[in-house]
């Protein structure tokens, strides 16, 4: 322990990811280095991606890669993409933004043309308009898109999206980092070919690995595309080794013993039952807020995330800097990008993981009284009122 730090200060990070993580795990991942290539650690890793396929909700196959989420994301779009072919990628935030950049990138080697489907900041993107890019573009092979875009606290209706998709000659990359584990999601049932996740948000555990779900239609595409100028990211190697329960390269063990343990306490709890948890929290956060006068950034709420735009007046970095060191609450701020700039005029709380309603309490108790304080008016004890009215039903 650092010689400074406070023992009568907790600290909770409500940001929307990294996300705390639970003391089973933490001690889990304590344990000493197992060598990756034993009886003992392909035991853990199986059970540990059996548990994950649960967690999906799919019956193909789920590769676990060393990396943050964005590792994971780019593997499925490069190693999914027909050589030459049409890609369409969908952007209502920055993580969006972000798939498109990839693309653009690879453009020259893997000769795609990226279309690119642009939605308002705040906004989801609609089946229709999934369903109209397709028929515009009937030889696409992929549709990229985000489920839940955390820069703009935004879901868009996945299940509808993937029946539109199904039915055309792409496959749909999903970026549910942090809709898995948190909103519902039901690969398989939904036909969604390959959905993306990564540790560090709904999966309770650091950063440092990223899931890929490859569903029937996506295993098929990967026999049937060469792959390209990368190595590390091809998932073919990984789809290989997994014939084996095995990872091509150095397995990252204490993480999957970790998460193994942080997917044992999902499981516990059941799935339906953190969805529960989480749209009530979020249900709650969603209250305090309107209680408290602060417009929220998205028409189409995600349940993992809440974000309002800042009364005027009120200055980020020193708003939660005071939520830091007056309360130890880490919440976030907001990005720029293409869409928009809300750098410094947004706040974001997460409801994903390991987070519970007293936590949820709290940070709502504390930025009304932080906004109070700034002299903003606002009846006192409006936020926890509403919150607990809620987290009461
Ligand atoms: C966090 C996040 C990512 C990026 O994950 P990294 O682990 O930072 O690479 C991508 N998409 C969404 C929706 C996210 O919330």
């Amino acid at each position: 322990m650092p010689a400074d730090a406070k023992i009568f200060f907790k600290q909770r990070v409500m940001t929307p990811g990294p996300t705390d993580v639970p003391p089973a795990v933490l001690l889990e991942m304590a344990q000493p280095i197992i060598h990756h290539r034993t009886k003992q650690f392909q035991a853990i890793f199986v059970q540990m991606t059996g548990r994950l396929a649960n967690l999906f909700r799919t019956k193909g196959t789920v590769l676990t890669l060393a990396g943050s989420g964005t590792t994971a994301f780019e593997s499925a779009m490069i190693s999914l993409a027909k050589p030459g072919s049409k890609v369409i990628t969908i952007a209502g935030g920055k993580f969006g933004e972000r798939w498109q950049d990839i693309y653009d990138q690879y453009a020259p080697s893997l000769q795609v043309e990226n279309i690119k489907i642009n939605v308002p900041w705040g906004q989801a993107v609609t089946a229709q308009q999934v369903a109209d890019a397709l028929a515009a573009n009937p030889t696409a092979s992929v549709v990229a898109l985000v489920h839940s875009e955390t820069s703009t606290a935004t879901a868009c209706d996945l299940k509808a999206i993937a029946q539109v998709v199904s039915k055309s000659n792409a496959v749909l990359i999903a970026d549910s980092i942090t809709g898995v584990g948190a909103l519902p999601m039901s690969m398989d049932e939904w036909g969604v070919d390959c959905v993306v996740t990564g540790s560090q948000k709904a999966l309770m555990l650091p950063p440092g690995l990223g899931f890929v779900a490859l569903g029937a239609r996506a295993q098929e595409r990967l026999k049937e595309v060469k792959a390209g100028a990368y190595y590390n990211l091809d998932l073919r190697r990984w789809v290989k080794a997994m014939a084996d329960n095995d990872l091509p390269f150095t397995a990252p063990v204490s993480l999957i013993r970790g998460q193994n343990v942080a997917l044992e306490l999902i499981e516990k709890e059941g799935l339906e039952t953190i969805w529960g948890r989480v749209a009530k929290l979020a249900t709650a956060s969603r209250a305090a807020f309107a209680a408290m006068g602060l417009k929220l950034i998205s028409a189409s709420p995600s349940d993992s995330v809440t974000g309002v735009f800042y009364p005027a007046g009120v200055e980020d970095s020193k708003f939660r800097g005071a939520l830091r060191d007056k309360y130890g609450l880490h919440v976030a701020g907001g990005q720029d990008g293409r869409g928009a700039k809300w750098k410094t005029s947004i706040l974001r709380i997460s409801h994903m993981g390991y987070v519970d309603a007293g936590d949820t309490l709290a940070v709502l108790a504390a930025i009304e009284a932080e906004l109070r304080t700034l002299g903003q008016k606002i009846d006192p004890g409006c936020a926890l009122a509403a919150a607990a009215k809620v987290l009461a039903g």
